[in-house]
């Protein structure tokens, strides 16, 4: 089994809208379910998927099998949403389900927030996204890592809720912001052959949307 069939029967389903199971996947490249994990487990180590404690896969960014704050409506397809950061990258990487509704819930006071975000132009909206784990632990658990990577009402929600819950403040941006950072992020990740940015290159991408400081490895 090549190992880029197999990332790429995980996206096929995703972009379907459907989870992708180990079984199903197995089934599809006509191998066994435990080359299919097997494969999988060089994925996770590639950091293309992240899996469960059960094996199965919980992300391929921005794609999520989990729910984690958020849904994104496409033309025909419904999907959860991953973080705020993901959900948006949605419309960038699929434009012909655009404009997509991104909906979600303010976490300090459950406001119900939605916007029509499509690759063009940012979203109107005052509301603010807060990221909580600094990049370099991004990936020590990224479904917790995403799964507070989430869009308050304002920033006194974001106090409110860090008060909240005895949390260190992450790093927080306007919805321009997050739009910009999504937009390129994921590109080339449904080709085949795709290959992740080189640290240097990633560091880069996040200058160029004026991202600085610590909480991003930059200086
Ligand atoms: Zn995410
Ligand atoms: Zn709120």
């Amino acid at each position: 089994m090549d190992i880029e069939d197999l990332r790429l029967a995980v996206y096929e389903q995703f972009l379907r809208g459907e989870t992708p199971r180990v079984a199903d996947l197995a089934t599809k490249l006509s191998t066994t379910q435990e080359q299919a994990r097997s494969g999988l487990a060089t994925l996770a180590a590639g950091r293309h998927v992240a899996l469960g404690l059960d094996g199965e896969i919980t992300m391929a960014h921005p794609f999520t099998a989990v729910p984690l704050g958020f849904s994104v409506m496409g033309r025909d397809t419904l999907w959860w949403g991953g973080c705020a950061w993901d959900s948006f990258a949605l419309p960038h990487l699929l434009p012909e389900q655009g404009p997509m509704l991104v909906a979600t819930t303010c976490p300090a006071c459950d406001q119900a927030h939605a916007w029509r975000v499509d690759n063009r132009e940012p979203p109107a909206g005052d509301q603010v996204a807060h990221f909580l784990v600094p990049a370099a632990r991004m990936w020590d658990d990224v479904v917790y890592t995403c799964g507070n990577q989430r869009i308050f009402c304002s920033e006194d929600c974001v106090a409110t809720w860090l008060d909240r819950s005895g949390r260190q403040r992450g790093y927080v941006m306007d919805l321009p912001t997050l739009w910009r950072l999504a937009s390129g992020w994921y590109t080339g990740r449904l080709e085949r052959g795709y290959i992740r940015r080189e640290p240097s290159a990633a560091a880069d991408y996040l200058r160029g949307i004026g991202l600085a400081g610590t909480f991003w490895g930059l200086s």
